[in-house]
């Protein structure tokens, strides 16, 4: 699934690339927006804004129409200049954009759909988001209460699983979720019970920054895809850009011991942590995980 700072960088790329601009040319694959397009054209609209919320890409047109895409597994954004060759067959494509100097393609979106901004507000399936961890309005303090506040509802809660439910706070992925968890020596099936106050402070902390970090400030140019080169640790090499994730069996970059990895949640997301780096904290002897 596309990490929320993918999705927060095509929904950028889009904003530099199309944001302010009129419509010049809308096509789609999908009967349901066409429908609304032949009602409303988009033709000489202007896009007003791009933002992304969590996992979700908004499009925002005048004459109060809004685009929704989520991207699951397969969706991606690209950008091309006007009558650039696209790199993906016109079959896969769903929705084209086009302003006078770009084509906005969504290809393979599998969730794509035109709402006012009141039909926004009653949607039940575009949740209202928690605070987005890469907007500017983002506070370590705000995000920490977002954490406690849900302690309290749900103490049995385990943390990395509360670390990716969206309406807590937007837009950490499950990448994200394991490295945050390591940095802070959290381990990731702690009840919410058990965290402390500065362990959600580091947690916040590390995850505003890894985010941060790994959004690149590209100028909207050219092809946008979720091959993101995510980075939290600080070496260069590729091999080497992440603590924990996907190194099950290997050893911890800090201490040496067997990274772990299980399967977590009702999603049953893959969890991967270090056992002598986060240690079990709560009833028992913790979970136990694959090393292979
Ligand atoms: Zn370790």
């Amino acid at each position: 699934m596309p990490e929320g700072d993918t999705i927060y960088r095509a929904a950028r790329a889009l904003q530099q690339a199309i944001g302010g601009k009129a419509v010049t040319g809308f096509e789609t694959g999908l009967a349901k927006l066409a429908r609304v397009n032949d009602d409303a054209p988009m033709v000489g609209r202007v896009v007003e804004r791009v933002e992304s919320r969590g996992k979700w890409c908004l499009i925002y047109f005048s004459g109060d129409l809004i685009l929704v895409t989520h991207m699951l597994m397969s969706g991606s954004w690209h950008l091309y200049r006007a009558g650039e060759r696209w790199r993906m067959g016109r079959s896969r494509m769903r929705v084209v954009i086009k302003t006078a100097e770009w084509e906005a393609v969504a290809f393979n979106v599998p969730i794509a759909e035109f709402h006012t901004a009141r039909s926004l507000e009653r949607s039940a399936q575009v949740p209202r988001l928690g605070p987005d961890i890469l907007s500017a309005e983002f506070t370590v303090e705000g995000g920490v209460a977002r954490l406690e506040a849900y302690a309290a509802k749900h103490p049995e809660a385990e943390i990395a699983v509360v670390l990716l439910n969206q309406r807590v706070l937007a837009g950490l992925g499950n990448v994200y979720k394991s490295e945050v968890a390591f940095a802070a020596g959290v381990n990731p099936f702690r009840a919410m019970r058990t965290i402390t106050r500065r362990e959600m402070e580091a947690m916040v902390d590390l995850a505003q920054r890894y985010m941060k970090a790994n959004v690149a400030d590209g100028k909207g140019e050219g092809i946008v895809t979720y091959a993101g080169n995510r980075r939290t640790t600080r070496a260069m090499d590729r091999e080497e850009r992440l603590w924990v994730y996907r190194r099950q069996g290997q050893e911890c970059r800090r201490c040496g011991a067997a990274v772990m990895m299980r399967k977590q949640g009702e999603q049953a997301r893959s969890s991967y942590w270090c056992p002598e780096c986060q240690p079990w904290v709560g009833e028992g002897s913790g979970p136990v995980g694959r090393t292979a």
